[in-house]
Formats: structure tokens, sequence, C-alpha cells
């Protein structure tokens, strides 16, 4: 019961990359050893979850994607909401008490107080932990504005916020009580969010606007969604810029140095390489135990953050909203019933994104045009493919069976610093990307029919295994199917991009 009180409102994974212990003592290397058995213990029951969770998706009569218990629990989310979890009521007690102002003084903690946050705290002061009521300030309007929230609600309101770096000043205040759950990094309720302190400025103030995002939510709307949906949507809105005295929420980092100790897009690449990139729909199928690990913030992240940036999807994604405050088998079935169309694109698609998924990722420039091509009429067509976006639809099938000669020729930008790059078909022979020239032609024969297809992200998408064109090459599709073209570039540095190439497609008679 403890252990669902603690992911339900995102105790664990509320985490960033984990600072690594330097300590050498006995204590510290038994201790290494119980959290190295924890960890393999934690990730076989993941494993053994995420294998249920794909035999449940395969089952016909699946509606709910969420309605998947996990092995040791099967009541839903939804009923966890109805029935205040042990450590719940103590920390709701908590936050309504009123503070006592003479023990934080004698427990020797700050209190840092601006409209919206009350902040307790034993870090001492330093800009970046003194701003942190002011940033707070500054996110309410954008969660008012973007989660659609009742200014009435939310115009007197005061959240309590507690900055450990030391737990037991705040035990003494009366701020940590002990039926609160075990929590990693934070943990939220309506009226107050505990805090652990973090490495770095960013993550420490990403955490705040993390919880902050479920204290909203909670406060505002009375709920926040299924798992996915709850986590992704704080790890969306906490992933932010903050730069001369301006906070932009939502932001997509554009390279590494601008979230130190996130890690989210981290994650989401090395599990990829590992072949362990999880589908959308398993995403979406996330129970109430899954935020336990790192791993499933990230995936929540990006489903949230690709889910609202593409598009086609991105307007439907903000209908979702209203169904926060159901249960979550309702909000489950509102988005089956949303995207039921183009489902399956949706899961190929979300395969491109997280196969190219970079530092200022275009959304824009990547979205694909499923729509099936037609046979070559003449026997030869000739296209334009543009060298500043993802994969371009040529709207030529070919056949299988069929041998076909490409031929490419034009000459094009792939970057623009440190000067200018000009690169033809063949590409830039001294800058390499994905283990592929830069800026070399790239094509794919993806079958007709739904794509991937399958609920769980069946088969790999075509998109995902291209052959190099160049100059030029022959193709002879093992299925029919319709050719896409792109140049080879990281899908967050299409916007240093010009110019096009011209591609003949001829069937070999
Ligand atoms: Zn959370």
């Amino acid at each position: 019961m403890l252990a669902i009180a603690v992911v339900s409102f995102c105790a664990v994974g509320c985490g960033g990359d984990e600072p690594k212990p330097r300590n050498s003592s006995a204590k510290a290397i038994a201790d290494k050893k119980r959290r190295v058995n924890e960890r393999r213990d934690a990730e076989a029951e993941l494993e053994a979850r995420k294998r249920e969770m794909r035999r449940r998706l395969k089952e016909p009569d699946l509606v709910p994607p969420n309605h998947i218990p996990s092995p040791r629990e099967s009541r839903t989310f939804a009923d966890l909401l109805e029935e205040p979890a042990e450590g719940e009521g103590a920390a709701d007690e908590a936050a309504e008490k009123p503070l006592d102002d003479a023990a934080i003084a004698a427990a020797g903690l700050r209190k840092l107080t601006s409209k919206h946050l009350t902040l307790i705290t034993d870090l001492p002061s330093s800009p970046a932990v003194d701003e942190l009521p002011q940033v707070f300030d500054l996110a309410v309007p954008q969660w008012i504005d973007y989660l659609k929230l009742d200014r009435t609600k939310i115009d007197d309101w005061n959240l309590r916020a507690v900055l450990m770096k030391d737990k037991e000043q705040f035990k003494a205040a009366g701020l940590l009580p002990s039926g609160l759950p075990e929590f990693l990094h934070g943990f939220a309720r309506a009226g107050m969010v505990w805090l652990h302190d973090q490495p770095t400025d960013y993550y420490r103030r990403h955490l705040l606007l993390h919880e902050g995002t479920h204290a909203a939510m909670y406060t505002a709307l009375g709920r926040a969604g299924p798992p996915w949906y709850s986590e992704g949507m704080a790890e969306y809105l906490a992933t932010h810029r903050w730069a001369d005295g301006k906070l932009t929420l939502r932001h997509f980092p554009r390279d590494r140095e601008e979230t130190p100790g996130l890690g989210r897009i981290k994650i989401a690449r090395e599990e990829f390489a590992a072949g362990n990139a999880t589908p959308l729909a398993l995403v979406l199928a996330y129970d109430s135990l899954a935020h336990r690990q790192n791993e499933p913030y990230a995936w929540s992240w990006a489903a949230v953050t690709f889910l609202d940036s593409h598009p086609r999807y991105r307007e439907r994604f903000g209908k979702l909203l209203a169904h926060v405050e159901q249960d979550d088998a309702s909000f489950n079935v509102a988005l089956r019933g949303l995207y039921e169309a183009d489902l399956a694109a949706m899961q190929e698609e979300w395969q491109v994104f997280v196969a190219s998924l970079e530092h200022g990722y275009d959304f824009e420039k990547t979205a694909v045009d499923f729509t099936p091509g037609e046979d070559l009429a003449s026997g030869a067509a000739t296209i334009t493919v543009a060298a500043d976006r993802g994969w371009q639809n040529s709207g030529i099938r070919l056949t299988a069976g069929t041998t076909y000669n490409v031929a490419a020729t034009g000459k094009y930008q792939v970057a623009d610093q440190p000067r200018v790059w000009w690169s033809e078909p063949g590409g830039v022979s001294i800058r390499y990307y994905q283990g592929r020239p830069l800026g070399v032609l790239l094509a794919a024969v993806r079958p007709d029919g739904d794509g991937v297809g399958e609920l769980d992200g069946g088969q790999p998408s075509a998109l995902l295994q291209p052959t190099t064109v160049g100059l030029g090459t022959e193709v002879s599709p093992g299925q029919s199917g319709t050719i896409f073209f792109k140049i080879n570039d990281s899908a967050g540095e299409l916007g240093d991009n010009w110019g096009n190439l011209m591609v003949e497609v001829r069937a070999k008679s």
C-alpha cells in the first residue's frame, strides 16, 4: 500500500541523473551492493510487467490501455485516488497545519515567500535558491493558460514547499511527518510539495516545477490523469528555460548545457540504442507502479512532448485536458476515440521520432505523410527532395520483384557553422551522422498498408532501416510500397539546411 502511494504521486523518478556516491567505506560498499540488488529486482519486476502489458495489449477485448493490473496490484489508479492511501493522510494534514514560524527558526530553517509559494529550506542563501519563489510565480500564469485552469481556484493559491538537504531539521520542525511515504526526489499533494535538494540549479528548479505542476492540477482539476499523462505533463511543463528573468515552460532542450542534470533525451537515446525503446502503446499503458524507475519518466515526457508538438496530433492532444477530471479508464477511452483513425500511423511516427530524437528536434520538419503512392505511369518520374526536411513521401509506388534505378543530382547546404557546408547527394565524406556521411541521400520503401499496425508497436518501421542512395543505386523492393527519401542529417539540425535534390526513379526494362 505504501509503495502504491509513493508512486501514485511521483516520488521516485521525479528524478534526473542520479549523483554517484564516492564513499569507499565498508558501509558504502554494502549500501551499493544492496542498491544493485534492489535495482536488479526492480528491473526484473519491470520486465515482468512489460511482458504482461504486451500480452494484455494483444487481447481483443482490451479497450482502455491503462486497465492493466500489475502482478502485485489489481486495483486501478482511479481506485487509489478514491481511497487515500497510507501516508497521504499525513501529507494532507501537514499541508493544512499552520506554519510554526518559531519552530522553523529554531530548527535553523529559512522561509521565503512569494504570492504563490512558501518555500522552507535549510539551503544557505544563494541566487539560484532565493529566486525560486519568483520562478514559481512566473510559472503559475503558464500553468493556468496551458492547463486551462480555473483562475478563481488559483488566484489565492499558495503552495507550501519544503526543499531539504538534511531531512532531520525538517522532522524537528514538524514539516516531515513520519507517516509520509518514502520518496527519492519529490512528492506532491495539492497543498504541499517535498523536494530533496539536487546537484544542479537547473534540476532543483525543474523538480520544483514538476511537483508544482502536479500540485496545480490536483488543486484546480482534482486529479491529473493516468500515470503516463500525469508524469508526462509534469515533466513536459517542468522542462524549462530560465534566462534574463524570463521563464519559459515546455521548452525543448536545444543542447545538453541548457538542462544540466535532466538527462531525459540521453535516457531515451540509450534505451533506443540498446534495443529497449518503449512502444507508444506501452507508454500509454503504464500502471501506477511504472514510475519507480527513471526510464518511464523519459518515455512519458517524450510521449507528451511528441503528441503536443506534432502538427497532426497536437490539436487533439489539447482536447484530452477536458477528460483529466474523469477516471483513468474514461480518459483512455477518450484518447482512443480521438486518435482512432490514425493510431497506427501515430505509432509508426513515434518510432521515427524515437529513432532520431536529438536536442533541438524539429517536429514541423520531420512530420511524415504516409499517403500511399501511385505506380510509375510512364516507367520513370523525377521528384524534388528538400534538404531541410525529414522523411519525404515521393508519391511513387514501387512493385515487388521489379528493379528500379534511383539517381540523384543537386547541391545543397547541410550546415552553416563554422562556415557554410555544401553537399551533393553522395554526402560530405569528412562529416558523419549515425554512421553515414552527412548529407548523403537515403531511401526506404515503406510497404503499403497500416505500417507498424500492431498495438504494441509491432515490427520496426521501414523508415528505421534506410538504404544509402548517394548519387545513384538500384532498388529491388521485397514488398511493394511507397519510396521515401531524406538526406542524412540530425533531426535537431535541419534548420541550417537549404536547397533541394532532384531524384529520378526509373524502372529497369
Ligand atoms: Zn511526478
